[in-house]
């Protein structure tokens, strides 16, 4: 059967839970410009609301996904919508040459996004974002960690790393795991 998914563009969550049957979609199978909704369920804790529709003209059935897209406002004032892609290209850059494979990057943006997503803020400033990458990224790999961090936060000066990498050990020490490595393969 045919899996066929959209997802559908809108602006903030709250409004998305009191659009009741959605907007009309077309038929993936006839291409009829409308079809019924006959099931909603919400998923991912509510984060995705998944219809179950019916074509008024084929009959068939078929599911559509709708999710609340997640501004990311830039420091211009632009808003661009949250993108685990760009998330991952971001982090691959500081991972060149580290054992990160993409599986790894997968996961740290799908927690980026529960992060920011969590706070319940229809639009999310992009410093934020990258706030958000620090810990999961510090958790992965300290050298992606340390490259990232010297771009995101401007670092200047030799002392800037330094002190970046006294927090690393410190946090490491709090973690009773002292002399051993950051990674485990
Ligand atoms: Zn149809």
């Amino acid at each position: 059967m045919l899996d066929w998914r959209a997802r559908k563009l809108s602006v903030g969550g709250p409004s998305l839970r009191t659009w009741k049957g959605g907007v009309s979609m077309r038929c993936p199978y006839c291409r009829h410009a409308d079809s019924r909704v006959v099931d909603s369920r919400e998923a991912d804790d509510g984060q995705l609301i998944r219809r179950r529709r019916s074509c008024p003209a084929c009959g068939k059935r078929f599911t559509t996904v709708e999710e609340a897209v997640l501004a990311v406002v830039k420091r211009s004032g632009v808003t661009e919508p949250f993108s685990r892609t760009k998330i991952m290209g971001g982090v691959r850059k500081a991972c060149q040459g580290r054992p990160v494979d993409d599986d790894a990057l997968a996961l740290l943006a799908q927690k980026v996004e529960e992060t920011v997503r969590a706070r319940g803020a229809a639009e999310i400033p992009s410093h934020e974002v990258g706030l958000a990458i620090l810990g999961p990224l510090r958790e992965l790999d300290e050298v992606a960690y340390l490259r990232f961090a010297s771009v995101y936060r401007s670092f200047e000066s030799l002392g800037d790393f330094e002190r970046e990498i006294s927090a690393l050990r410190a946090s490491r020490d709090d973690a009773g795991k002292v002399g051993e490595p950051a990674t485990s393969a």
